[in-house]
């Protein structure tokens, strides 16, 4: 959909995020998410600015949004925003969990688990739930306290389950078709004022784990939590080959 037809006007900042700027707009169920260019790791603990990488992000969260919602994944995007950094977005209430798939173990699956071979193949993926708290640093919590804790009914949980599993298959078809390997990502959810669970938040290298199929090359955030440079180029890799391939 154009932006034009929907004849939305960006409003004020009502929520500054590590990555993301959030907009109200003249339409009381749209919302602006703008990427920014700040980055952090480690729960905000170390932070800097990459140029260009809100517009790499907005951009591949655009795409895969775009064929998620061919392939009946309920999602927020609703369009283009008012620059090239942000999209219109339906307005939600956010569950408070994020939800993380992984292919293969690394990143904080290996610090809980040191004895865990790096890179092990998850068969199938393998799901797990953190709480959405910084205040306490996004705990793990099991499945069933997710119920337990009200956060989700059983049916709902199913549902997200099952979803995540969809939209992991499709995001490791989609980073194929740009020359890469998807290791994990997260995802986040929210309700529409029907009660209605869609996917909601950003999907992009600041959320996924992504190699380069050929070479190893790391081509996502792990460039700035491991202090591996070239971190601008990375994200810029990803949006042109994203720009580039068959949609
Ligand atoms: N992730 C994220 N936001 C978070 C935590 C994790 O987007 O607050 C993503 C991360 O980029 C990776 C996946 O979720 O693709 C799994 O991350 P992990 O649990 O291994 O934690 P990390 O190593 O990022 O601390």
């Amino acid at each position: 959909m154009d932006p034009k037809d929907l004849n939305v006007t960006r409003g004020k900042l009502i929520h500054q995020g590590k990555a993301n700027n959030v907009y109200e707009t003249d339409h009381d169920e749209y919302l602006e998410l703008e990427a920014s260019d700040r980055i952090s790791a480690g729960n905000g603990a170390k932070t800097d600015v990459i140029s260009g990488k809100g517009v790499a992000n907005n951009t591949i969260s655009k795409a895969i949004f775009t064929k998620l919602d061919e392939l009946g994944v309920k999602n927020h995007y609703v369009c283009p925003g008012s620059n090239e950094c942000s999209k219109i977005v339906l307005k939600t209430e956010p569950i408070l969990l994020e939800v993380i798939g992984r292919y293969f173990a690394t990143g904080s699956y290996l610090k809980r688990y040191p004895e865990t071979p790096d890179m092990m193949p998850f068969v199938p993926m393998f799901i797990e739930f953190t709480e959405k708290d910084d205040a306490r640093n996004d705990p793990p919590i099991l499945a069933e306290d997710v119920v337990q804790q009200g956060i989700l009914d059983g049916f709902e949980l199913d549902k997200i389950q099952k979803a995540t599993r969809q939209i992991g298959e499709a995001l490791k078809d989609f980073f194929a078709q740009c020359g890469g390997k998807l290791i994990d990502f997260k995802v986040e959810f929210g309700r529409l004022p029907d009660g209605t669970i869609i996917l909601i938040d950003e999907i992009s290298p600041d959320t996924c784990r992504i190699l380069d199929a050929n070479t190893g090359d790391v081509l996502d955030k792990d460039r700035f939590r491991k202090d591996m440079g070239n971190i601008a180029e990375a994200y810029t890799e990803m949006m042109n080959r994203v720009n580039n391939m068959d949609q």
